[in-house]
């Protein structure tokens, strides 16, 4: 059987070019008729990828995505036991309800968020936060280690959203602390470029401050030293940032600088500079 892969935009695209490349036979399928038309191997509609796939491969915006693309191949004909992988980053909640849902149907189900952008993808050397059954991991195991270099394992499903949700958050709040110190380097005088190499061997480096250094000059690869081309979408920081806060809303937890970032992400957003790297924040930020 072939596996169906939904979702061929940024990231969906050429994370099903490196499976076909290394020999998965692929069906592909998205909503826009000029994302579907980038792939080789695109099909007809999802009712037809429904009916010749036993593994399924999501990348998708949003939950609302993945359980639309979960109803319309139930409404069409899926085989038995069949594997759904969701790589998308969406909420632990929806992921949960999706889970037994396929559970119930007899499915098997694992969520696995990735870490790093559209080239990670097209390398094949992503990071996936990975929730899910043993064994049904183990099932997905192949798919996974064809796309990325590292697999996380955290529990059961959900955990992999969860991971990933908690480890963005990190970044955001860090992104903000190295835009601040920043700004009140360059307001105090000092040269930012000495600055940034003292902090990148000292107490303070991180990779934020060495791969998103939010000035440009001192990291020439950094997105600012490229007019802030992204790099990694300040709206997408900002929707896993209130990822992170639905899941501590949820569990309770809570969490006053993810929610500062949060807040500070969305109105940097909002403010129409939502395609930027999410490391133009400094701009927001220094008077
Ligand atoms: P994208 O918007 O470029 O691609 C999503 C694709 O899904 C689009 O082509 C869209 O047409 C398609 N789609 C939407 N609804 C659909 C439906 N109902 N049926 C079929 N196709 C549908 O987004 P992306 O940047 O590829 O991101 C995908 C996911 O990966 C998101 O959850 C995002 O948060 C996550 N992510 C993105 C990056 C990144 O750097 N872009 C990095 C890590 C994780």
């Amino acid at each position: 059987m072939t596996t169906g892969f939904i979702g061929l935009g940024t990231m969906g695209l050429p994370m099903a070019a490196c499976l076909e490349r290394q020999g998965f036979e692929l069906l592909g399928w998205d909503s826009d008729p000029g994302a579907l038309q980038n792939f080789s191997n695109d099909t007809s509609s999802i009712a037809a990828l429904a009916a010749s796939c036993d593994t399924f491969i999501t990348m998708l915006p949003e939950g609302e995505h993945v359980r639309a693309v979960h109803d319309q191949l139930f409404d069409a004909v899926v085989a038995d036991h069949c594997l759904f992988i969701d790589c998308s980053t969406i909420d632990v909640a929806t992921t949960r309800e999706i889970a037994t849902d396929l559970v119930a149907r007899g499915h098997a189900f694992v969520d696995a968020p990735v870490s790093g952008g559209n080239e990670a993808a097209a390398s094949g050397s992503l990071s996936f936060m990975i929730g899910g059954e043993s064994a049904d991991i183990e099932r997905a195991r192949p798919w996974l280690e064809a796309m990325g270099g590292k697999l996380n394992e955290f529990g059961a499903a959900g955990a992999g959203q969860a991971a990933k949700a908690c480890h963005n958050m990190i970044c955001g709040i860090t992104a903000l602390g190295v835009c601040e110190a920043f700004a009140l380097a360059d307001s105090l005088g000092l040269d930012l470029e000495r600055f940034y190499q003292l902090c990148s061997g000292a107490a303070a480096q991180s990779w934020i401050l060495e791969n998103r250094c939010p000035v440009p000059g001192p990291a020439p690869d950094a997105p600012a030293s490229n007019d802030y081309a992204p790099g990694f979408a300040a709206r997408l920081m900002a929707k896993d940032l209130g990822l992170a806060q639905q899941a501590a809303a949820a569990s309770g937890q809570e969490t006053r600088f993810g929610s500062e970032a949060a807040r500070r992400f969305q109105e940097f957003v909002e403010a129409g500079n939502g395609d930027v790297d999410f490391s133009a924040i400094y701009r927001s930020i220094r008077k």
